[in-house]
């Protein structure tokens, strides 16, 4: 029977279908990952063994020698990142790859193949019956060729209600889903990412699904749910937007937004000044530089809102989206009391 990872994350893609040309029949549904304890993230050795992990995922992508980059627990924050040597302006910190990729929990303004996001003329719904909009050559019914084939029969396993329509909600559901479908090794790292529990008025796109009655197998208490559950806030805390541009049947060009885990990104801490700006490539990896001159021992800080927002706008982003009330330099205002009004926690 095959396992996990069908999707072969050993060639170092992401857990995304790719188009390996495989002949041979659909694999099995994976069996559902058991959803442990939560770790201690911070203690020291877990802290080192999950570097080793991380290490090893991104393979060529680290340069030969130590990295500029070291994980580290810092008061305040938790886990970070911080500079082993100075890194000088414009120098290249790190480039990351997505362990999971996939559409936004957003609408789109036009229709795309759910699998390899080119664009559609016209709506074909995946002939598997699980809903989504399918290009001819990612459809399930071309079998293991197929690079939507095992995400097809897993969510099929949950025996999909009014298989005749397109749904949305199992679109913004699906790079959930795909975690399903992760190695061992890179369901590992990805269960040692911090997970917030969603606001009380936050409905995620698992509650949507269950809500609505999507599916007649899908035990909203069972533990495929509860793993979904797990996925959805590690990617709800953690997720980067990032992007595919493709062509029309005109030639015309579109930008599919799309949301990507990139668990060195998201190790990188917030600040309101940070010493990094990223840009990602036409491979969807994350390519992250200097900003400014980074010292030896310093942390290595991302910015979570827009650099240019004014304070009380960065500050009400931030605790809506990332649910902390930053205390940085620069956000050291008199408007944080709009958020402490709200009951948000400092960072
Ligand atoms: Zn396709
Ligand atoms: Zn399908
Ligand atoms: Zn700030």
């Amino acid at each position: 029977m095959a396992t996990v990872g069908q999707n072969g994350n050993a060639d170092g893609s992401a857990a995304v279908p790719t188009d390996t040309g495989a002949a041979g029949p659909v694999p099995d549904v994976p069996p559902v990952p058991e959803v442990g304890p939560a770790p201690d993230l911070y203690n020291p050795d877990r802290v080192e063994t999950f570097k080793g992990e991380l290490l090893e995922y991104l393979g060529e992508l680290v340069p030969p020698g130590d990295p500029p980059w070291d994980i580290g627990v810092f008061e305040g924050y938790g886990r970070g990142m911080v500079a082993t040597r100075d890194i000088a302006v414009h120098e290249l910190v790190f480039i990351d790859r997505p362990v999971l990729v996939g559409p936004r929990v957003n609408n789109y303004e036009v229709i795309f193949c759910a699998s390899c996001c080119c664009i559609l003329r016209r709506l074909q719904l995946c002939t598997g019956g699980c809903r989504l909009p399918i290009c001819s050559r990612c459809d399930f019914s071309v079998g293991a060729a197929s690079p939507h084939a095992s995400e097809c029969r897993l969510i099929q396993s949950w025996q999909p209600k009014d298989a005749g329509r397109y749904s949305k909600n199992i679109l913004y559901a699906l790079t959930s889903i795909r975690g399903f479908l992760l190695s061992d090794r890179d369901r590992s790292i990805v269960l040692q990412m911090e997970g917030h529990q969603p606001r009380k008025e936050m409905t995620t796109e698992i509650e949507r699904l269950l809500k609505d009655g999507y599916f007649w197998n899908l035990d909203a208490e069972g533990p495929a749910v509860r793993y979904l559950r797990q996925v959805v806030n590690i990617l709800n805390t953690n997720a980067f937007e990032t992007s595919r541009i493709v062509a029309d049947e005109e030639n015309n060009h579109h930008e599919i937004i799309l949301r990507g885990l990139y668990i060195l990104g998201a190790l990188m801490n917030h600040c309101c000044r940070p010493n990094v700006r990223y840009v990602f490539d036409d491979q969807l990896r994350m390519r992250v530089h200097a900003s400014r001159p980074i010292k030896k021992g310093e942390q290595i800080m991302n910015n979570y809102s827009k650099i240019l927002w004014g304070t009380q706008h960065r500050i009400i982003h931030l605790c809506f989206s990332k649910n902390f009330l930053c205390s940085c330099d620069r956000c050291k205002d008199p408007t944080v009391s709009v958020c402490q009004e709200r009951g948000f926690p400092a960072s």
